[in-house]
């Protein structure tokens, strides 16, 4: 997509604010817990696989390979932590921007290196990119053994079996077809499928997936189908499970997380019914379109002490006939009336956004009205882009790109160091509060220190004394950065 908003790709200018990044990081998914399952009977024993599963892209993608790493475990594969313990090597892509599809070209080349030295190295493409290029991506990289959309995981294991076992064993993995599973499928939402997490104190849990929207920047609807939700019932009794496991933080995740609905009952609902879940300390959500934020949302928000007084809410622009280019579906007017909403009935919540600058025909003049909204609204953080053009979206087919990179940059450059000094003097009224924490790990930087998020997603660290990971502790502020909170436990 030319262009991401909070859940695509997070170029986070704000370092602290990682409530959805992890982009281009090629994190694995292991299998902590619940150990990996002995494989069962079917024609998968004879040719369990040790998987590792590398993950590019936005907090929907970490998820799916969670739920990959479930299906494959369900099976009687394994994934593995470490590439040289595998057979086969799974890359869940992102095709947000061109240029995260050019790194995966890259890493594959540099898989295809590990391949000759192990023939029988099965490289996998999943995910957004697999969607967006199709058998495209064979010509690219000819050596790939198997390319499967976001709607196709099921599949994976009749994957695996037919490209190392079945009728044909003797035949080697370089005489096979490659498998593609591209089919995009309005029916699959994967309830049934337990993924496998990372141990941690913080949990995302899909609940809705695709979108309907379609935004004529975003790539997104043609790679991950039309919009479709989880059941109401299922999803309270995952977050039971996730609190049953330890995790004491759901992130609730969607492209478009507040249209969720499910038999008459809609997103407020759903927070409601989650944030009475016992033992669960903290509900967040990403990422809500403003055009869906209706008074049940908002209402759940106020007055679910579970529910995190931080919103992730999209601007992309200031500008009504910008927006309208990008069909965002709201105006300039209905945003800022959203926003004093907001305010008025959850005094202390904390903003975020995704802003885009330089898109088709953003004149000088709307430009400064995105500038002039952010200037007002004052956000905590911002996720901040220039726009470029993605094949495949509607903008590429109907609009030229036509503001100079220059420009483009010259805009960002002007908003970043905005938003910078905003953040930084927010951060600054926050000295001499204390303000409550969940702690999850220990400092990079100084290991007599653990960091933790507060309800408004700030990073705060602080002495450990006598606190321990997963608690939450009252931390009294007293030195800020622009990304951080410094305080001590009182
Ligand atoms: S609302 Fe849908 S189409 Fe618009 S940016 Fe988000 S994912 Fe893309």
């Amino acid at each position: 997509m030319g262009l991401p908003p909070s859940l695509h790709e997070h170029v986070n200018t704000m370092k602290n604010e990682t409530l959805f990044p992890l982009y281009n990081k090629g994190e694995q998914i292991d299998t902590p817990h619940p150990p990996p399952q002995k494989p069962q009977g079917g024609p998968q024993q004879a040719h369990a696989r040790r998987v590792y599963i590398e993950t590019y892209g936005c907090q929907m993608n970490v998820s799916d390979s969670e739920l990959m790493a479930g299906i494959l475990t369900q099976s009687g594969h394994q994934t593995v932590t470490h590439i040289d313990d595998a057979d086969v090597v799974l890359v869940n892509t992102c095709a947000i921007r061109e240029n995260a599809e050019t790194k995966v070209i890259n890493r594959l080349k540099h898989l295809n290196h590990r391949k000759r030295r192990q023939p029988e190295l099965i490289i996998g493409v999943c995910g957004c990119m697999a969607q967006h290029l199709r058998d495209r991506l064979l010509d690219a990289a000819p050596y790939v053994d198997l390319v499967m959309g976001p709607d196709a995981y099921r599949n994976l294991p009749v994957a695996l079996d037919s490209l190392t076992g079945g009728l044909e064993a003797h035949v080697s993995l370089k005489d096979r077809d490659p498998f593609l599973g591209l089919r995009l499928d309005k029916s699959e939402d994967y309830a049934d499928i337990a993924p496998i997490r990372k141990e941690g104190i913080r949990a995302w849990l899909t609940i809705q997936r695709g979108c309907d929207k379609m935004c004529t920047f975003c790539i997104v609807p043609f790679v991950r189908g039309r919009e479709r939700s989880l059941p109401l019932k299922l999803l309270v009794e995952d977050v039971e499970k996730l609190v049953d496991q330890g995790f004491k933080e759901v992130v609730l995740l969607g492209q478009t997380v507040n249209s969720y609905r499910d038999n008459g009952s809609n997103f407020g609902d759903l927070l409601y019914a989650v944030g009475e879940v016992n033992g669960l300390e903290r509900l967040r959500f990403t990422s809500p379109h403003p055009a869906d934020a209706t008074e049940s949302m908002i209402d759940a928000m106020a007055s679910s002490p579970t529910v995190c007084k931080h919103l992730h809410l999209p601007l992309q622009s200031g500008s009504t006939p910008v927006l309208e280019r990008m069909r965002r579906t709201y105006t300039a007017e209905e945003y800022r009336d959203l926003v004093m909403k907001l305010r008025e009935r959850i005094p202390d919540i904390a903003l975020s956004t995704d802003v885009i600058v330089g898109f088709c025909g953003e004149t000088e003049a709307e430009f400064m009205q995105t500038y002039q909204m952010m200037a007002d609204i004052r956000y905590d953080s911002a996720f901040m882009f220039k726009y470029s053009e993605r094949e495949g979206t509607l903008a590429h087919k109907a609009l030229p790109d036509d503001v100079p990179e220059a420009e483009k940059g010259e805009r960002l450059k002007q908003i970043i160091e905005l938003q910078e000094q905003i953040s930084a003097e927010i951060n600054t009224t926050a000295v001499g509060d204390t303000v409550a924490v969940l702690v999850e790990g220990e400092s990079r930087r100084e290991t007599d220190k653990y960091y933790g998020k507060t309800d408004g997603f700030k990073t705060a660290v602080f002495p450990k004394a006598d606190s321990q990971i997963g608690e939450v502790v009252n931390v009294r502020i007293h030195n800020t950065t622009a990304h951080t909170l410094i305080g001590q436990i009182v």
